[in-house]
């Protein structure tokens, strides 16, 4: 039996749409009938095995499906054949054992995978994931529209909810595209005052209609000082990739305010200690979450009708999804 699956066959090549074996779970793990698998920045990492992956690999963490077959010692009741699951970026197999685990930090612990870079991913018509990576989904969730919300969902969610800043205080999200369209959504949900911030003026519209309080044009001279008449700002989540944008932020910042990077920058950034110092700020980076994590972020956008705004692609437009993702308002997801 085969299957249809979009793969890297060699390093800094383009995706090439394939017949492949279709795979057996082996134990613990899980055999997934993929319906939607949405497209991330981090897929170039898979490209230009920026993570040491092999080749070839089928990329994609973002994956929504049914649970096709169990392998051996899979738990029936709680993933039994037919169940709607997704995988993300935490793709399981961690050990239980480490310093990392035993603090519940599944994401850190060495033996946990990445799916999509430590096997493959759901670019495919069926994958594998081990058990531990699963997160059940919601029924009346669409897998097309809710499949960004196993990597770019949990990651502003998590990382947000983790700062121990208090509603209704004032909260920035800086940079609207694929997380930050996210961000907005979640922190307004979560019962924050949110500013948004990104350069120029055509996606202010936008994040009002997300539910963005204010919007500030960071491209204009006098943009901190706009930021600070609206009040102190406690938390910025960073989404965009722009070194260059942190000293600014920071000073955006009131008392205790922290800066939260979420986007990887290509190049070293700077940082005032004295702003630092002088206000008790901090800048703080985080790792997404694991599949518990996941899960509480799906909860959470049912119950408040948090949406990912999608663009829906044909598997052999693969390349075309993952090429186009910087213009693409605002995720990319591939449809089987
Ligand atoms: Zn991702
Ligand atoms: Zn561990």
């Amino acid at each position: 039996m085969s299957m249809k699956a979009a793969v890297f066959k060699e390093k800094n090549g383009k995706l090439e749409v394939v017949q492949m074996p279709i795979p057996e779970p082996q134990p613990g793990w899980v055999r997934i009938k993929v319906e939607a698998c949405g497209v991330c920045h981090s897929d170039f990492f898979v490209k230009y095995g920026g993570m040491g992956n092999k080749f070839p690999r089928v990329p994609g963490h973002e994956v929504i499906g049914k649970v096709d077959k169990l392998g051996q010692g899979v738990n029936n009741e709680e993933y039994g054949i037919g169940k709607m699951v997704g995988v993300g970026w935490f793709g399981g197999n961690h050990c239980g054992k480490c310093e990392d685990c035993k603090e519940n930090e599944w994401v850190h612990c060495k033996e946990s995978y990445v799916c999509g870079i430590h096997y493959d991913g759901g670019y495919a018509e069926y994958m594998t994931a081990p058990a531990d990576s699963l997160v059940p989904i919601p029924d009346c969730m669409d897998p097309v529209e809710s499949a960004p919300l196993l990597c770019a969902g949990v990651t502003v969610f998590n990382s947000f909810r983790n700062q121990k800043v208090k509603a209704p205080a004032l909260v920035g999200v800086q940079g609207i595209g694929g997380l930050g369209h996210l961000a907005i959504q979640f922190c307004k949900k979560m019962g924050f005052e949110v500013i948004a911030l990104s350069s120029g003026n055509s996606k202010e519209q936008l994040t009002k209609e997300l539910g963005a309080h204010y919007y500030v044009d960071t491209s204009k001279d006098g943009y901190i000082d706009k930021v600070k008449s609206i009040g102190s700002v406690k938390c910025i989540l960073v989404t965009a990739p722009f070194a260059s944008a942190v000293p600014g932020l920071l000073e955006c910042l009131g008392t205790n305010g922290k800066l939260v990077i979420l986007a990887a920058f290509n190049e070293p950034f700077n940082a005032s200690s004295i702003a630092m110092i002088g206000g008790s700020k901090s800048i703080i980076g985080w790792a997404s979450g694991d599949s518990r994590d996941s899960s509480d972020t799906f909860n959470f956008a049912r119950n408040n009708q948090v949406r990912p705004m999608v663009k829906s692609f044909t598997l052999e437009e693969a390349n075309e999804a993952l090429d186009g993702i910087n213009n693409a308002r605002f995720r990319n997801v591939i449809k089987m």
